[in-house]
């Protein structure tokens, strides 16, 4: 179990929802916390997709992040964290706030964040990640669920999880987003990687300075919506379904269980799932690591 004594939500509006034209903007809302993702902020992000889906009008969906940067992440450390709270589930899990031992953390990872981000993939409109700043692990996951990623030019990628011991994020399509031995090279070393070089594999559409990111997405999503929309949606599902072919589901689930083992052992050893590393702690232990 955690001992999250007490929440203090900074905002009762963790995510914006606008619709503009055909577009849905969907953006993260707690850049006091660089985005960082709670449970108030998933459901919220849920609804916002439930939303999108339903409004026939909408053809295109961007999700952005308020402020300097995308995500940071799940949130470790910040008074919002409410991993001990229980919130009407999507999927068909149990509640997980009662559960004992590792089955705790087991339970709600299903659910918001490898159950929630297939569904968010999944979703029939097209969707475009509007990337600048920091896009760190759980940050990724929301960048990799969406068909397309545009980032500015000082967007930057890491996963630095293997410093609680931990191989990846819940939603572990790190070597389908890059070559097999740049995503050991990525999750090794858990260092940043630019936009730049991001998009030099492919995981990043197109990279543009920061000040033309609001400007490229919108017109990128305007041409998108001129399409037509079964013909988005099949297409979209065509590819990922090519992913799936290729094993993505599969390995996913893999890996969450070498995930959980991984929890699991740090909570054996050090009393503390993330091996008692908060959100300062990673972010000193990166510093440290970036001066070499
Ligand atoms: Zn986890």
């Amino acid at each position: 179990m955690t001992n999250t004594p007490e929440i203090t939500y900074e905002t009762e509006t963790p995510v914006l929802y606008r619709v503009d034209g055909p577009v849905a903007w969907i953006t993260m809302n707690r850049p006091g916390f660089n985005n960082a993702q709670n449970s108030q902020m998933t459901y919220a992000l849920d609804d916002a997709f439930i939303r999108a889906v339903n409004d026939d009008a909408v053809k295109v969906i961007v999700l952005a992040g308020e402020g300097k940067h995308f995500s940071a992440g799940h949130d470790i450390g910040t008074p919002g964290r409410d991993v001990d709270r229980s919130f009407e589930r999507r999927l068909l899990w149990a509640d997980h706030v009662n559960k004992p031992g590792a089955e705790f953390l087991y339970t709600r990872e299903q659910e918001v964040y490898l159950g929630m981000c297939r569904r968010w993939r999944d979703c029939q409109k097209p969707t475009i990640a509007m990337v600048q700043g920091a896009c760190v692990a759980g940050g990724l996951m929301l960048a990799w669920v969406c068909d397309l990623i545009v980032a500015s030019d000082d967007a930057f990628f890491q996963d630095p999880v293997i410093r609680m011991g931990i191989p990846g994020v819940e939603y572990f399509a790190h070597a389908f987003e890059l070559p097999p031995r740049v995503a050991k090279e990525f999750l090794l070393f858990g260092d940043r990687m630019s936009a730049q070089r991001a998009e030099g594999f492919g995981m990043v559409n197109k990279v543009v300075p920061r000040a033309e990111l609001a400007a490229t997405v919108s017109d990128w999503a305007s041409k998108l919506a001129g399409m037509p929309s079964l013909g988005l949606w099949l297409t979209k599902q065509a590819v990922n379904h090519v992913e799936e072919l290729r094993g993505k589901r599969s390995a996913m689930d893999a890996v969450y269980h070498m995930h959980h083992f991984a929890h699991a052992q740090n909570q054996i050893l050090t009393g503390n799932n993330l091996a008692g590393l908060d959100a300062g702690k990673m972010a000193a232990a990166n510093k440290d690591a970036a001066k070499g």
